[in-house]
């Protein structure tokens, strides 16, 4: 068996051609057809059109999101420690204080007790993160944001296609950040999407992602640049590109299918795994979410690890806690989270992942335990 990739892209014709349509009318800056893959996103989560403002990656759009909140040097922001670096980086390229918090063990998922009894008079925001497409759990979130006066930024960066309750994430809720980066859900090859019902916070962003060129994002839309413009505000290049757009036009055409195959995958080793002894699945209804990753936990996970990528079987593990790493370190102590890092490991899931592939994987998984 060939290596088998942890994930990837899944890139068809018609990305291709909407590739090639936009370099064959040489404005590849943005510009109609990011206004285009915009007005889409909106029709998906069923939100309208001024609700919505791309960027160039899911890190700018947690950026740019907490900017347009105001985070300040020295505020501090409410996070878990399990998450890609990105989430940190981006509260601590503000100057504000990533607050690392626990997540609850069945979900991977902001732990809302640990949330409450960290929160100070310099607390601004929470970022919960949607950990494997996952927001199980949010609506305690909320509730303390309400009580504390706090805002919340969604890292939604793993959810683009999931549903919480009924609803589309990215489709209720404070502020919402998605990442289009070449192996979520749908990727534009980089790419991320603001989301809020606030339109203040919209606007803001519209001219932030634009150096804070004021109204620059409407000429773009109709392929004019601003020559007499005002700036009042720290901006950012953030905007995302009409060749980057076209990728996520298309790919949102596909999500259907992406959705289903990624739920069949998640849900064929949850099945597998309920009669083996020694691996533990999340706790998720994977008719509802669209898994980015597949997280499953051992207590034997270094060993399995070992034993799979000698199987050519490529796995990885989400994440390295952001309390471990030299950047954030503080004196800080989060047992559960500690715990939960010695145990995760993620398999393979993406669309182009084969039944063969799959099979080969899980009778890797067994011969390893028997
Ligand atoms: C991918 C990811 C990001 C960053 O998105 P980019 O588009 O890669 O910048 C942020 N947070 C989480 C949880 C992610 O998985």
């Amino acid at each position: 068996m060939s290596k088998i990739r942890l994930s990837k892209s899944s890139i068809s014709k018609k990305e291709q051609l909407a590739v090639s349509e936009v370099l064959a009318k040489e404005y590849l800056g943005m510009g109609d057809v990011t206004h285009e893959f915009e007005i889409a996103i909106a029709d998906y989560l069923e939100v309208n059109d001024n609700q919505v403002a791309t960027v160039n990656t899911g890190t700018s759009a947690l950026h740019i999101a907490l900017s347009a909140i105001g985070i300040q040097p020295g505020d501090e922001v409410l996070v878990p420690s399990l998450t890609y670096v990105a989430s940190f980086q981006a509260i601590s390229a503000l100057g504000a204080i990533p607050i690392a918090c626990e997540v609850l063990p069945n979900t991977l998922f902001l732990d809302s007790i640990d949330v409450r009894s960290k929160i100070t008079s310099k607390s601004k925001a929470i970022m919960p993160v949607h950990y494997a497409s996952s927001c199980k759990g949010i609506e305690d979130i909320y509730t303390i944001a309400t009580e504390f006066n706090l805002r919340v930024i969604e890292d939604a960066a793993q959810a683009f296609g999931s549903i919480h309750e009924g609803k589309k994430i990215g489709s209720f809720g404070d502020i919402i950040c998605f990442s289009f980066d070449g192996i979520k859900n749908i990727t534009c090859g980089e790419g991320g999407a603001v989301i809020s019902s606030d339109l203040s916070v919209i606007e803001k962003i519209k001219d932030a992602r634009l150096l804070g060129v004021i109204k620059d994002t409407e000429k773009r839309y109709l392929g004019q640049r601003s020559w007499d413009f005002d700036v009042e505000e720290q901006g950012f290049r953030y905007h995302l590109s009409n060749i980057n757009a076209a990728i996520g036009k298309v790919q949102l055409s596909r999500i259907d299918k992406f959705r289903s195959k990624r739920q069949q995958i998640a849900k064929k080793y949850v099945t597998e795994f309920c009669s083996l002894e020694g691996i533990d699945v999340l706790d998720f209804s994977f008719s509802e979410i669209m898994p980015h990753i597949f997280v499953a936990k051992s207590s034997q996970r270094n060993e399995l690890r070992e034993y799979l990528l000698e199987k050519n079987i490529e796995v990885g593990i989400h994440y390295k806690p952001n309390h471990k790493l030299t950047k954030y370190k503080n004196n800080i102590e989060l047992p559960v989270t500690d715990s939960i890092y010695e145990q995760i490991l993620t398999l393979p899931c993406h669309y182009d992942l084969t039944d063969e592939e799959q099979d080969y994987i899980i009778e890797s998984i067994r011969d390893f335990y028997e």
